[in-house]
């Protein structure tokens, strides 16, 4: 049996499962080849929740691609028959002059996004589980909430597969190889592979797949906790109760979500960056006592009704850039492959632009989507 295929794409992820989507809608003969069967939890796109907001505070030249994410996730919302987003409104809180609440201000005015500054009494009064310090105050945006990660590679996967792409699960990619600007050649667990094109989406196994690029990243350990309030949980319920990014020093936050339906239960929070250094071949899930008390003495003074029972724990890595800016872009020695890092610990919410733009990236060889901030070769 030999199939003709135009993209392999490689690692069918929250990222390259969108990639396989936007390839096979506009014809192209898509093969996705991962190593798991997705979604999975041994990356990076597990735990049923992902922050997406509008004013965001790592930079106004995100906004962009922000706005056409939202477009997006709608689109395979609608496409998929299934919900991915939920809007819950989002709020930015901390010191007026810390990062997360100035740079949220910065790009919500470079972008005249709608917004509200509220100051913590007013927090209080419009969120009652928070509790914050008489000088912190919030930016509040509406359009902020969050997008399901697993429902989102099943929908992506679904529809590419429905449009005729080709998937081999439990299929390991040991090596890749660009024969020239029209052919490559990736050899996987099961066989060899041929195509025009490659798309590259490794998530945390990033250093392996693109260790030709020498780029300087480190793969690390996060934890996400989910909590049983100690106040009825109604009050965390999405149509009530905000997503939320803390920034309770200098550069140190925190974030969490509403209460959704379903297991695991409880309301999860986590911190934002703050993990070890990790190998996922080597991968340490077991959470420790001292971890959830960390997590615990964050929330006390702050959302103290989330003190009860940890209900669950999970580990997920982070790919992690200098800049905490993408790895998006064409391979610089291989216009025939794109490669995708979009992580740094924010990327999920793009993933639904990242897709249009490695489509973009493997049909095109270029993209209308602002990414220099994103090239691959920036580091060198
Ligand atoms: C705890 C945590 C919280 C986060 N919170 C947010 C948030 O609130 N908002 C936000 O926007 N982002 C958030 N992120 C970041 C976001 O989840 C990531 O940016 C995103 O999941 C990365 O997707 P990916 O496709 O690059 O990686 P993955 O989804 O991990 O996909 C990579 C895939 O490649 C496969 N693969 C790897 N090597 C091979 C190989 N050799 N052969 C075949 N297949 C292979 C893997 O099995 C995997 O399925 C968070 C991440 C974590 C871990």
């Amino acid at each position: 049996m030999s199939q003709v295929f135009d993209v392999i794409v490689v690692g069918l992820g929250g990222m390259g499962s969108a990639a396989a989507y936007h390839l096979a809608a506009r014809g192209s003969r898509v093969l996705g080849l991962e190593r798991f069967s997705p979604p999975h939890d041994r990356g990076s796109s597990h735990g049923r929740s992902r922050v997406i907001r509008q004013a965001y505070f790592e930079g106004a030249a995100y906004v962009p691609l922000l706005l056409r994410a939202y477009e997006l996730w709608e689109r395979i919302e609608r496409d998929a028959g299934v919900r991915i987003l939920t809007v819950t409104g989002g709020l930015m809180v901390g010191s007026r002059d810390g990062r997360v609440v100035e740079g949220s201000i910065r790009s919500a005015r470079a972008h005249g996004l709608a917004h509200e500054i509220l100051d913590a009494s007013e927090i209080r009064r419009r969120f009652p589980p928070l509790t914050p310090a008489p000088g912190d105050i919030a930016l509040y945006e509406n359009r902020a909430g969050f997008v399901d990660p697993e429902e989102s590679i099943r929908a992506h996967l679904g529809r590419a597969a429905a449009l005729g792409a080709t998937f081999r699960f439990e299929e390991e990619v040991l090596s890749w190889e660009a024969l020239s600007d029209d052919g490559v050649v990736v050899r996987a667990t099961s066989g060899v592979f041929e195509a025009g094109r490659l798309v590259l989406a490794p998530g945390p196994w990033a250093p392996r797949l693109l260790a030709d690029l020498g780029l300087p990243l480190a793969v690390e350990r996060q934890v996400l906790y989910w909590f049983e309030p100690t106040q009825p949980i109604d009050a965390f319920r999405p149509d009530r109760f905000p997503i939320y990014i803390w920034e309770t020093e200098p550069g140190r936050e925190f974030y969490g979500f509403p209460a959704q339906q379903g297991p695991p239960g409880g309301v999860k929070v986590a911190f934002f960056r703050e993990g070890e250094p990790a190998d996922p071949e080597r991968p340490d899930r077991v959470v420790r006592a001292e971890e959830v008390e960390r997590m615990r003495d964050a929330l006390r003074d702050r959302i103290p009704s989330l003190g009860g029972r940890l209900i669950h724990a999970a580990t997920c890595f982070y790919t992690t850039t200098p800049d905490h800016a993408f790895v998006l872009g064409l391979h610089p020695r291989h216009r025939n492959v794109a490669v995708a890092s979009p992580c740094s610990g924010h990327g999920f919410k793009f993933a639904s632009v990242v897709g249009e733009i490695l489509a973009d990236l493997a049909r095109e060889g270029s993209t209308r989507h602002p990414i220099d901030i994103f090239d691959p070769s920036r580091f060198s």
